[in-house]
């Protein structure tokens, strides 16, 4: 029996377990609520052989999304756990600033429940956070998610693979070209990690996916250290369509 085992039902006497986005009291700490639960969008099929975006109407086998023929992505794969609304904004706002940090295992269980290719032969890397951002927060929402991925997975996690070589701005209402320009060497791989990553096949891990542009970057980046394959894996993923295009 692990400490925490031991000390569960003496949490729970003090803290009775509570849905964290509404309240409702819940059976374990651990979870939401079941309305809650169901308020999430858990992505399915039929979806994009590239990216797994959902397609609206089923389609043939095989088929590649509008956007990923337009401009087919360097990554191998988008692992996400659901897709961007109300609920999973909610939950992600109280994971980054709301220092619920104790959401990070269940959200990091559903994003795994999409990895189950995962074993101790991947890299598990998160999106890096600027050092300033970092030293505001306390943490980094991509790296808790990644370690507990990591875990479940039985996979390795490295989380100083990457790093922000420069401060980034707010990429949101940029345009395209414009948040490609702004990210331009702003992500570097770390020199001790090197040698780890050629070859590596890796899971990069964030909380929410936009526009991609930072993904995208961190991706040319493993990619460019000699990674054999990279997986983009989140919590919440935006589509482009429900983002306002600038
Ligand atoms: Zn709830
Ligand atoms: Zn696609």
């Amino acid at each position: 029996m692990t400490l925490a085992e031991t000390l569960a039902p003496v949490v729970d006497l003090i803290f009775p377990p509570r849905c964290p986005l509404c309240g409702e009291g819940l059976s374990a700490q651990d979870g939401l609520c079941s309305s809650c639960w169901n308020e999430l969008a858990i992505p399915g099929e039929p979806a994009c052989t590239m990216c797994s975006r959902p397609f609206a109407e089923s389609v043939a086998h095989g088929a590649i999304c509008a956007p990923c023929m337009a401009d087919p992505p360097r990554h191998d794969g988008i692992a996400a756990a659901t897709l961007y609304n109300d609920t999973s904004r909610r939950l992600v706002l109280a994971l980054k600033h709301g220092k619920r940090i104790a959401l990070a295992p269940m959200m990091a269980r559903l994003i795994a429940s999409k990895l189950a290719f995962v074993d101790e032969n991947w890299l598990i890397v998160p999106v890096p956070l600027h050092r300033w951002r970092l030293w505001r927060r306390g943490y980094n929402q991509a790296a808790l998610l990644a370690r507990e991925i990591a875990r479940l997975r039985g996979a390795e996690l490295t989380v100083d693979a990457l790093r922000r070589s420069k401060a980034t701005p707010v990429l949101g209402g940029l345009g395209r070209k414009a948040r490609a320009r702004a990210l331009k060497g702003a992500i570097a791989v770390d020199r001790k990690r090197r040698s780890k990553l050629r070859g590596a096949k890796v899971v990069l891990v964030d909380d929410v996916l936009t526009s991609g542009a930072t993904s995208s970057a961190c991706v040319s980046t493993l990619k460019r250290a000699g990674a054999q394959k990279v997986v983009v894996a989140c919590f919440a993923r935006v589509l482009d369509e429900m983002l306002t295009q600038a």
